[in-house]
């Protein structure tokens, strides 16, 4: 593909940005995919509240968040229904599963290297930012099916980088892991402000260079404290339904309880649980 691309000398792409897309492009796919199969390994299905309701599977209206349109338009204008908790603590409990398989997809396909892994970082950063266009500016609990996508995009790059430390260390390429640490954060940081820079430029178009974009605002120390409330408020609900799913679960080598217990010492950290 890259050659047939290169031959066209219109392109103004360079082949490693056409390889950097196409990966970001699959990796966006790959991460969706496994998303939606959480759900059905998880098994939520036999936590709906109601388990009978016409719309049952929370996969359908997986991507209408991200959709400016009539519907949303209408919907944004009738009464904000209440927070459905249980059901926001399912999308991050979805998100965990979707971040273990696509790296165990990398490792399974021998590229669970560096480059892959920041570009996996920037995939989610990106899908979630995009996903950020109909909620709010500040990390109020949102009554949108899934958490605000910062909320996600927290817990997410958390996962992924205790993982790779896992992994880091289980194969015996590092000597410690906090020497390791330091790189992978780097890595985890550098995603967030290059696709937050990305999003300000191109989404949002802000025009004064002196205020931070509102995303990345959210991500700032200023909100560490609403950031740790929303997770505080969502972790009983993750706590209720997590025995249940990992006593389900269709896919007995996960890492649900590891992502569970990082949660949970990162709130006792905070001073929460
Ligand atoms: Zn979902």
């Amino acid at each position: 593909m890259v050659k047939k691309h290169q031959e066209q000398n219109d392109s103004v792409l360079e082949p490693n940005d056409l390889h950097c897309r196409f990966v970001m492009f699959e990796l966006m796919l790959v991460w969706t995919f496994f998303h939606e199969l959480g759900h059905d390994v998880q098994r939520h299905f036999r936590l709906w509240a109601d388990p009978h309701r016409a719309n049952g599977a929370d996969a359908f209206l997986e991507f209408d968040e991200g959709r400016r349109g009539d519907d949303l338009a209408e919907r944004e204008n009738s009464q904000p229904a209440a927070p459905d908790l249980r059901g926001q603590a399912r999308e991050l409990m979805a998100d965990a599963e979707a971040l273990d398989l696509t790296l165990k997809y990398l490792l399974a396909t021998g590229r669970l290297k560096f480059p892959r892994v920041y570009l996996l970082l920037c995939s989610i950063s990106c899908m979630l930012q995009r996903f950020y266009l109909n909620y709010s500016d500040d990390l109020t609990i949102t009554p949108h099916r899934h958490p605000h996508p910062a909320v996600r995009e927290e817990v997410s790059q958390s996962f992924v980088t205790n993982s790779i430390l896992d992994f880091l260390a289980a194969t015996k390429q590092t000597s410690g892991r906090d020497a390791a640490a330091i790189v992978v954060t780097y890595m985890s940081v550098r995603a967030s402000l290059f696709t937050g820079l990305f999003r300000s430029h191109r989404v949002e178009r802000r025009d004064d260079p002196s205020r931070i974009p509102s995303y990345m605002r959210l991500q700032t120390e200023a909100h560490a404290s609403d950031m740790n409330r929303y997770i505080d408020a969502l972790m009983p609900h993750i706590e209720e339904q997590m025995s249940e799913v990992l006593q389900g679960h269709l896919l007995p080598d996960n890492r649900l309880n590891d992502w569970l217990q990082l949660l949970r010492a990162r709130m006792v950290a905070a001073g929460g649980h």
